[in-house]
């Protein structure tokens, strides 16, 4: 049996493996160099099989984050489309956001603040209320509405 310190070096230490390189390096877009390596890989589910990469540029890492960025703002359209087309609130309303709502006063000012600031702190986790009072025509159903699309 191996003692507590074997083997916690054993997984601390970082995997060792080598590359060995594929055909030439060629010159991407960018302006970096770029080599096809390829190892065996050392550890998980994968441990044995020969994985090839590129090395010395970010493009392809930088293609990849701009994709996931693309479609979670896909995703987001779809949501804010579903709104549009099975919310029952009048048209009108439909295009309320905080931006378009424009305080006429100094407490609507403060209550728009208040509310871009529950957007801001809201937590999924801990779901906290909101409760808005006001007379008729201060724009409560407008902020409302710019609340719920700021959490959507
Ligand atoms: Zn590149």
């Amino acid at each position: 049996m191996k003692k507590f310190n074997q083997v916690m070096k054993q997984l601390t230490q970082p995997p060792i493996f080598t590359t060995k390189e594929v055909g030439e390096p060629f010159i991407c877009k960018c302006g970096e160099e770029v080599r096809n390596v390829e190892f065996v890989q050392p550890k998980g589910p994968l441990t044995g099989k020969i994985i090839s990469a590129y090395q010395g540029c970010k493009c392809e890492d930088i293609q990849l984050a701009k994709d996931i960025l693309q479609e979670r703002e896909a995703k987001i359209e779809k949501v804010f489309q579903g709104f549009d087309s099975h919310s029952l609130i009048n048209p009108q309303l439909k295009q309320a956001t905080f931006e378009n709502y424009q305080p006429t006063n100094q407490q609507l000012v403060q209550a728009k603040k208040d509310a871009m600031r529950y957007v801001e702190i809201f937590d999924r986790n801990e779901p906290r209320g909101i409760v808005i009072t006001g007379p008729y025509g201060t724009g409560k159903s407008h902020i409302s509405v710019s609340i719920c699309k700021g959490l959507m």
